[in-house]
């Protein structure tokens, strides 16, 4: 879903430290006092989940968790980590205390899984020498580390795993004046000349995601370009992401084709993710993942255990008569 591009944005504009980290403020302040107090025992801190729509932060507070501890951070992800040996590999270089990063830690293969219990555990490594009867258990000391997984499904992740996380948190969408506090810092890291009710107006279309946020801000920048450098203000952000195809509730074409699908063609339903990805050519988990929660959020869908269904609310925003 990131491009390489994608990446190296983040990167340029991402906040180093949980004081420049904007919103998710109980999270921060709780995050704080873990991080004090294993420092202050010269601990390993204990492990730590992430859990929450893509682009709200996950990836940036693991970062900002190393260098606060002061300890090196190694990244890798699920799907990447094919075969036992490539945890083991990573597991047994690293340093006392040091971070490894799991994202989509959910897609993780379960034999990889396996490996991960005794290492979160008694920070030790089960390797298993040879094969058939003639096999053979080596166990192999581990320095303490802390294990920071990320995930967009919590509900996938097995029980054994998640219950050896000491700490899970939970990342929530962001206010509108959040996120236009983001825009306003992401600006000047970019120098970009943007007013208060510019920011505001990215801010509030922005689907409570920082990603798309800074993302809008890059693009609104480029309509302020071509303009002659003229400052980003409300109006030049609302015609710049009108002619972008985001609406006034930050709904983007996918959003509302979702929504027409499900009134149009389903009566405003209920209908099943599968059927609703199905019609509007769109893989299910992306619809699941991304789409669903901010319409969910918004209140244009209701989920039932019948299947999703369009609210009186998502009527009139596409001008439909409920
Ligand atoms: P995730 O890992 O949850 O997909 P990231 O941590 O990669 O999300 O964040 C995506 C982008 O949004 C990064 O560029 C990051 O700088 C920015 N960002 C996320 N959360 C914040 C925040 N609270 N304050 C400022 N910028 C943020």
């Amino acid at each position: 879903m990131d491009t390489d591009q994608n990446i190296c944005m983040d990167e340029s504009v991402r906040p180093s430290s949980l004081d420049d980290f904007i919103g998710q403020e109980e999270l921060r302040q709780n995050l704080k006092i873990y991080i004090q107090a294993a420092k202050a025992r010269g601990q390993a801190m204990d492990h730590t989940m992430f859990y929450g729509n893509p682009g709200l932060g996950k990836t940036t507070l693991s970062q900002i968790m190393a260098e606060e501890l002061g300890v090196n951070i190694v990244s890798t992800s699920g799907p990447v980590l094919e075969r036992s040996g490539d945890l083991a590999a990573i597991l047994t270089n690293l340093g006392r205390n040091d971070i490894l990063f799991v994202d989509e830690i959910h897609r993780m293969p379960i034999s990889v899984e396996e490996v991960l219990y005794p290492a979160m555990e008694d920070f030790k490594l089960d390797l298993v020498i040879g094969q058939g009867p003639g096999a053979r258990t080596v166990k192999i000391d581990l320095e303490p580390f802390t294990l920071v997984g990320a995930t967009t499904r919590i509900g996938l992740l097995s029980s054994p795993l998640r219950d050896r996380f000491g700490v899970i948190c939970r990342l929530e969408f962001y206010t509108p004046q959040e996120l236009s506090t983001i825009v306003t810092r992401t600006a000047r890291i970019l120098g970009v000349d943007i007013a208060p009710d510019g920011a505001l107006e990215i801010g509030r279309r922005s689907r409570g995601t920082p990603r798309i946020a800074n993302r809008l801000l890059r693009r609104v920048r480029d309509f302020a370009t071509v303009k002659g450098g003229v400052t980003v203000d409300a109006e030049l952000a609302s015609s710049a992401l009108k002619m972008m195809d985001v609406d006034e509730s930050g709904l983007d074409q996918m959003d509302r084709k979702l929504l027409s699908v499900l009134i149009e063609h389903y009566g405003g339903g209920p209908v099943g993710a599968k059927t609703l990805a199905v019609a509007c050519s769109e893989d299910v988990k992306t619809i699941e993942d991304i789409y669903e929660p901010y319409l969910i959020q918004c209140g244009f869908i209701k989920r039932t255990h019948r299947g999703r269904v369009a609210t009186a609310k998502a009527y009139r925003h596409l001008n439909f008569l409920a």
